[in-house]
């Protein structure tokens, strides 16, 4: 429905001409890191020789020299490139999660844990990039609730057996904001009156107005127009947008004056849940980056593979090594 286009054009033979090997993988991920740009961690210089014989860059300055990985997602991984590779195909080229332990299963690797952390980095990504736009337009705002588990117990995606007084099974709550503008063409009976652009999912500790006003201004630009019902968290948002229009709202009707949150939201439950069965609380916001990074980029087609690429070159990576 929201993923129509496009987004199967990087298919798996496609993929395969392109990586057949670490080395080809090696290249493209070399190229990407040329592009973005590379930073010395000593001295902070940009212009850096590429020693051939050693896989390395080299500080023109200072001579520090930065390992291909180094400063990048892939920083203290072991994992080969061609893995990171195909986590990222598999996450840019379907609609779905996939789950680690799938992943884990198709690589044919022992280890459980390494695939996880792949995965937590690549999801960790997508997030930083998404967290770096505001939604404008008219912005639809309403909260969800998803059933998560609140437990230190596992990494997640395995279910769980849950230990009395160990960990009980919790709603995260999560602030939605979806960006839509009005059709252009007259809408025809049934059909929503504006058009989805954009979406943003936000897990907090509680819906108090303070901790709303926070996520609204940090993510919707000022000149905005917020839709809402009128829960009483929502009452000082006025003063944070051009308009806000909080209407009141009978649960049945709910979905006709907010349209686009809702659906938003039920997708995101039925993507998750179909794969997950049951996700950390600790960890849902990695899992809701990756839904609203894809469903915000579903007209990219098979660019989304290199956008990915380059954001996970781009970023300093220091502070996500450990992924907790
Ligand atoms: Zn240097």
């Amino acid at each position: 429905m929201y993923l129509r286009r496009n987004i199967f054009d990087m298919n798996l033979i496609n993929f395969m001409d392109q990586f057949p090997d670490e080395e080809s993988c090696k290249m493209k991920f070399k190229a990407m890191r040329d592009e973005a740009g590379v930073t010395c961690r000593h001295c902070g210089g940009k212009d850096h020789y590429w020693q051939k014989t050693i896989w390395m860059y080299e500080c023109k300055k200072c001579k520090t020299r930065t390992t291909l990985r180094s400063g990048t997602v892939m920083q203290a991984s072991k994992l080969p490139f061609r893995y990171w590779f195909i986590a990222m195909h598999l996450l840019t080229s379907t609609k779905k999660p996939f789950s680690s332990l799938e992943l884990q299963r198709q690589l044919g690797h022992k280890f459980y844990e390494p695939i996880w952390y792949m995965m937590q980095k690549l999801r960790k990504t997508m997030g930083i990039r998404d967290r770096a736009y505001q939604l404008d337009k008219i912005v639809e705002l309403d909260e969800g609730f998803f059933e998560s588990v609140d437990t230190e117990l596992s990494k997640e995606e395995k279910p769980i057996k849950l230990k009395r007084g160990r960990g009980s099974q919790k709603q995260s709550k999560v602030i939605v904001m979806a960006s839509t503008v009005h059709t252009l063409k007259a809408p025809e009976k049934h059909k929503k009156q504006t058009k989805f652009r954009y979406v943003k999912m936000l897990v907090v500790d509680n819906l108090k107005s303070a901790t709303i006003q926070e996520k609204v201004e940090q993510n919707i630009q000022k000149d905005s127009l917020v839709k809402s019902d009128n829960y009483k968290g929502y009452t000082n948002i006025k003063e944070l947008v051009w308009s806000h229009q909080p209407k009141t709202v009978k649960p049945k009707e709910a979905a006709k004056v907010l349209p686009w949150v809702h659906t938003m939201i039920s997708n995101a439950k039925r993507n998750l849940l179909g794969i997950h069965h049951m996700i950390s609380k600790k960890y849902y916001q990695d899992y809701l980056d990756e839904f609203c990074y894809k469903v915000n980029r579903r007209y990219m087609g098979d660019l989304l593979f290199d956008r990915l690429l380059f954001a996970c070159v781009s970023y300093n990576y220091k502070k996500f090594i450990h992924v907790t």
